[in-house]
């Protein structure tokens, strides 16, 4: 089919183009170019006008719990007053510690819902829910490939539940890998906590059976001070050091957060190719801080946004990473929205190691979004960046596909029975939140 908006935006490195469309053939772009020469060439294609439209590629979001919603406005039981007593005391306790398969699924179908109406159509999720193994990931992916959503899940897997849950959370991750198709939208990665709920030969361990699987390995790594201080006391060095003793750090180490980084682990993060997920929001929830993004940019990391599971629009989640990073660098020239725009697409899909997702040009997989185009000022070549960055939400969301097939059609998210979902996304919630 040819798709033909007001606007199409390619990738975030190419000139916005008004009047150019594209065509669709299976889940791939075959085409781009003006309007008249696709009708031109392609006349008996269907053709889909929104004149009205921003066509842009669907967003990657290279972080996020899809638990996480059932924990949005949750009256905690001991308000946390620092970053270990966030998790130790309300998190683990209240939330992951609680979590069982019906309430996954439950949350899972609701958040790729929610996603895909806010114009993500990739996510890389990791659920850590000790007591909900095993086999929950595949229930996870039985309900993403229903909402066809391209999900490379994960079973965050940590040694503080005991030996046994941590062998049973890496083996989880083996078997959801062994279990996809390789040319199927979801696939799996391997994950566990970070150092301070993993031994090193713990972590050598992940990231043996993920090298033997051909997968990459991730880990939260200082999110805050905390972990940035416990490894200094407890193995006399900063955490990217450790990971480097340890032979791990590498192209095939997605580390999530890196908030609060040293010289050195800056360093060692670029010079190794370690890939960041970068979360601006949340950050700021759990009191982190602001993470050092521009500088890793500057040093050349490949870099992508995620919402963690605490504000899924991924409008939102630019907006935060637009602004902190120029309040952090005392600087409105840093982080501008053509950067903000890449790494919510293309580079997102580039930190998780999906090859031709990101971009919308010929032979990348057409995974897209229409976004209404009509704004109160003039829309041109060089503010679209800006208006869509700064100016669009998910309710601008019309349309979006996946790799080829619409999942979202004027503003409606296809198959999918919101009023039932919430009902029973309400109800697990309630039962999680009266334990
Ligand atoms: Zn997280």
């Amino acid at each position: 089919m040819l798709i033909l908006p007001g606007w199409l935006i390619v990738a975030s490195d190419t000139p916005p183009r008004q009047g150019w469309g594209l065509r669709v053939t299976a889940s791939r772009v075959t085409d781009v170019g003006p309007a008249d020469a696709l009708i031109a060439a392609y006349p008996d294609e269907d053709q889909m006008n929104a004149s009205e439209s921003i066509c842009l590629p669907g967003f990657v979001n290279t972080h996020v719990h899809l638990y996480g919603v059932l924990a949005h406005g949750i009256d905690v039981h001991q308000p946390p007053d620092g970053f270990a007593s966030f998790l130790e005391e309300y998190w683990w306790p209240q939330i992951e510690d609680v979590l069982d398969q019906p309430m996954i699924e439950a949350a899972t179908d609701w958040v790729c819902s929610e996603m895909l109406r806010s114009g993500t159509t990739t996510f890389f999720d990791i659920l850590e829910a000790p007591h909900a193994i095993p086999d929950v990931l595949l229930v996870e992916k039985q309900i993403v490939e229903k909402r066809g959503l391209r999900g490379l899940l994960s079973f965050e897997a940590t040694e503080r539940a005991g030996a046994q849950i941590a062998q049973d959370g890496l083996r989880e991750n083996v078997e959801l890998i062994s279990a996809c198709d390789t040319d199927g939208l979801v696939s799996g990665l391997m994950s566990y906590h970070t150092t301070f709920t993993c031994s090193g030969e713990f972590i050598r361990q992940a990231f043996g059976l993920a090298a033997d699987l051909g997968v990459l390995t991730h880990a939260h790594a200082n999110e805050s001070h905390f972990e940035a201080e416990w490894c200094q006391t407890t193995y006399g060095r900063s955490t990217f050091e450790y990971y480097d003793d340890l032979g791990v750090a590498g192209p095939e180490f997605l580390a999530s957060q890196c908030v609060q980084l040293s010289e050195a682990d800056r360093t060692i993060i670029a010079d190794r190719g370690i890939r960041v997920s970068h979360m601006p929001l949340s950050n700021c929830e759990v009191g982190g801080g602001i993470a050092p993004i521009s500088e890793l940019l500057d040093a050349g990391v490949t870099l992508g946004l995620g919402s963690d599971g605490y504000i899924n629009d991924f409008y939102e989640v630019m907006r935060g990473a637009f602004l902190l990073a120029k309040a952090r660098r005392l600087d409105p020239g840093v982080m501008p929205a053509t950067t903000v725009l890449n790494l919510a697409t293309e580079g997102g899909a580039r930190a998780l190691g999906l090859a031709k997702v990101g971009r919308l040009d010929i032979g990348w997989s057409a995974d897209l979004q229409l976004v209404d185009a009509t704004f109160p000022t003039p829309l041109t070549e060089h503010n679209i960046f800006d208006q869509l960055v700064l100016w669009r939400s998910h309710r601008d969301v019309s349309d979006v596909m996946v790799a080829g097939r619409w999942r979202v059609r004027r503003g409606e998210v296809l198959d999918a029975d919101l009023d039932q979902m919430r009902a029973r996304t309400h109800e697990e919630a309630n039962r999680l939140w009266s334990h």
